[in-house]
């Protein structure tokens, strides 16, 4: 086995995996399983969610495929397995971490993609029903946001200046 193509199909799995979740968040989540969607949009009290569901779902073909991938020796399939398995960790720490801090971990970050892709999901869940919604992905940040939190930062640290004027001292 080539551990270069090995990492290759990883890699391509991992990057799939973006388009697949939006199609599914855009198509499924937001179609015929909003109803396990939906407590993500309009939330009710309590730590889980029906929309935790959705990991176990996509948890089930990443542990077939590691499984068979590993007892018959298929390393394209074992691989396979991986990619799907690291988007899902890639995914609870940037959905359900970082964005919406259900463990208190990285709040106070500046980073710019933190703070882009936190305001790109925060404009999927302005919409609470399940037409008319947009940024469906989760990983990859639509330049546009990237370029906002660049704005702000330059705005803030412009505003910074004038805050320290004399009268505040
Ligand atoms: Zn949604
Ligand atoms: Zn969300």
């Amino acid at each position: 086995m080539d551990t270069l193509l090995y990492i290759i199909v990883l890699a391509g799995t991992f990057s799939m995996m973006e388009g697949l979740t939006w199609c599914t968040h855009k198509f499924v989540m937001h179609g015929f399983l909003w109803y396990l969607h939906k407590d993500h949009h309009q939330v009710e009290p309590g730590f889980f969610e029906k929309n935790d569901l959705f990991a176990f779902i996509f948890a089930v073909p990443s542990f077939l495929l590691i499984y068979f991938g590993t007892y018959d020796h298929i390393w394209w399939m074992q691989a396979i397995g991986f990619g799907i398995m690291l988007y899902g960790l890639a995914y609870f720490l940037v959905h359900d971490v970082i964005i919406h801090q259900r463990f208190k971990w990285f709040t106070k970050s500046n980073n710019t993609y933190v703070r882009a892709i936190r305001w790109a999901h925060k404009m999927h869940h302005k919409h609470l029903g399940k037409k008319d919604g947009e940024s469906f992905g989760f990983l990859f940040v639509h330049k546009k946001y990237m370029d906002k939190v660049r704005r702000d930062k330059k705005l803030m640290a412009g505003s910074k200046k004038v805050e320290y004027a004399p009268e505040a001292e």
